[in-house]
């Protein structure tokens, strides 16, 4: 029999007062929802490792849920990372999302400075410092990252961080379902045997949705981001439009048997709440 699908929420380190305020009232609120676990972004947006570790342990003391540190390497040491991930045995982590992060706005190739060139790097060095003690998490590109090559040079990394030893793969967001189930077909071709959780971004704002796809190369549909567009200046509209489109690209994933689903939350309660209530998704525990 198949497994039930596991839902993961993602959170990132808050950067104001009033976020850090705010967060452990959201945490709560999606714990309600039993996920299987909490990932909290590191570097994204200029968090740093310490802001990582904070709610991480946040997570931890007010929900008693598993909590995931990404882990980004651009940039950085063995010793920095191998000190990182010694810090993270000792608060109880068990699974890491393994990250190159993203390169400065100057980079001139993909190639990261610092001692890991590629998160296949960081993949390898986690496997051989610590072996099976960490669950290692990687991220996939069903639209291909945007600085790749080609979609065949981008898949051929991605086989290579599996090779390295990554246990399963979140995918970046995306709107076309297509895309996602070539992506799955293309690994089973190759035998790959991880699981691929889907990355589900809730669509809230005309601008952020078209930043965001623009950023990481996700196709929007045109009838999509036409429709944003026109209800840009009535929120409540445009709410109940975004909810429709990411409910039914989640009930397709679902019908078509995904692993489960990984939940961009942006440190916001409602918008992932809401579509877990039109989902009908049920509390796993
Ligand atoms: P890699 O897998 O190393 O790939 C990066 C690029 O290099 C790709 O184009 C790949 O094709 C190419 N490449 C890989 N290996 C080789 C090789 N040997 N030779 C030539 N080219 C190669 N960013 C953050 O800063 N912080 C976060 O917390 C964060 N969380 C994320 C979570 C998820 C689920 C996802 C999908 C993305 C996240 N990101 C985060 C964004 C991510 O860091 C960027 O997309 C980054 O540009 C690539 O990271 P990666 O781990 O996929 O890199």
């Amino acid at each position: 029999m198949p497994s039930p699908p596991r839902f993961s929420f993602e959170l990132f380190p808050p950067r104001t007062p009033e976020g850090v305020a705010k967060l452990p009232a959201v945490i709560s609120r999606l714990a309600e929802l039993k996920p299987d676990y909490f990932s909290v972004t590191h570097g994204a947006g200029g968090s740093d490792q310490d802001g990582t570790y904070e709610t991480i342990l946040t997570v931890v003391r007010e929900t008693g849920l598993e909590a995931a540190p990404h882990l980004t390497c651009v940039g950085s040491t063995r010793a920095n990372i191998a000190a990182a991930l010694d810090r993270y045995r000792s608060a109880g982590v068990r699974r890491i999302v393994a990250l190159r992060g993203d390169l400065p706005a100057t980079a001139l190739s993909t190639e990261a400075p610092g001692e890991f060139k590629y998160a296949s790097d960081l993949v390898c060095f986690i496997r051989e410092t610590h072996g099976d003690q960490f669950r290692i998490e990687v991220a996939a590109y069903p639209e291909m990252h945007p600085q790749a090559q080609n979609p065949g040079a981008d898949f051929d990394n991605f086989v290579r961080k599996v090779e390295c030893g990554a246990d399963a793969a979140l995918t970046q967001l995306f709107y076309n379902a297509d895309a996602y189930f070539h992506f799955v077909d293309r690994c089973e071709k190759a035998g790959l045997r991880i699981p691929i959780y889907p990355g589900i971004m809730p669509i809230t704002s005309y601008d952020k949705t078209l930043r965001f796809c623009t950023g990481c190369g996700a196709d929007l549909p045109r009838w999509v981001r036409l429709r944003l567009a026109e209800l840009e200046n009535d929120r409540d509209a445009l709410l109940d439009f975004g909810l429709e489109v990411v409910t039914r690209l989640c009930e397709t994933l679902l019908r078509n048997g995904v692993p489960g689903l990984h939940f961009y939350t942006i440190n916001q309660a409602g918008p992932t709440m809401r579509l877990w209530e039109n989902l009908k998704l049920s509390v796993t525990a």
